[in-house]
């Protein structure tokens, strides 16, 4: 069975790829189109709705989205829904929490990311929705060159490191979206194929 991944983010397309422990039986390829919706959305799981509906229009099949988020307890939730939009560059919107969190104490920055997706299909019915998340810390600095986003500055206490340092392959068994992505793709195995 092929799905179509409903983003323009290489990133985030890859990791998907990487994470499918069903690669023999369900082939989760790229959009072969511009693909930026607007993603005005109340919640996570609304931008990931609007995503995967634009993306089954396009292709005419089923379309999985992912939506994700930064979500810090100090900044009320912040950048959360603003997350890609909270700075106009990536390393601006890395600086820009570090300020806002300048002597807040290691304990008080606690954070997490939220991974919602959402499963449409040819008619761009929602088939199946899912979340994933994962608890962490926002580091004083940034860490590390792997992963991608926020991960310079997502700290897992288990590891001791940030996201982006760790080694190669371990982000993808304990993120948010492998958390989210195990169970659509068990959803999927068992009933659409
Ligand atoms: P979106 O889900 O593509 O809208 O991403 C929202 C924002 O979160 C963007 O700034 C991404 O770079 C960032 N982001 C998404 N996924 C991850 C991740 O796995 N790690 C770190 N940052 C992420």
């Amino acid at each position: 069975m092929i799905i179509t991944i409903a983003t323009g983010n290489s990133h985030k397309l890859l990791e998907i790829q990487n994470i499918n422990p069903y690669k023999n039986d369900i082939i989760l390829r790229k959009i072969d189109a511009k693909f930026e919706p607007e993603e005005n959305g109340n919640t996570f799981e609304e931008n990931a709705i609007i995503k995967a509906k634009s993306a089954s229009l396009i292709v005419k099949d089923y379309a999985l989205a992912d939506d994700t988020g930064l979500c810090v307890d100090y900044l009320d939730g912040a950048p959360g829904l603003y997350s890609a939009r909270y700075a106009p560059t990536q390393e601006e919107k890395i600086k820009k929490i570090l300020n806002e969190l300048n002597a807040v104490p290691f304990e008080k920055r606690t954070a997490r990311f939220i991974c919602n997706m959402v499963l449409t299909d040819k008619n761009c019915n929602i088939i199946y929705k899912t979340s994933g998340k994962i608890e962490g810390y926002i580091a004083e600095s940034v860490a590390g060159c792997g992963g991608f986003g926020y991960d310079p500055i997502f700290f897992v206490p288990k590891y001791n490191k940030t996201v982006a340092e760790l080694p190669n392959g371990e982000k993808n068994k304990i993120s948010h979206r492998a958390n989210a992505l195990i169970p659509m793709l068990n959803f999927i195995k068992d009933n659409l194929i």
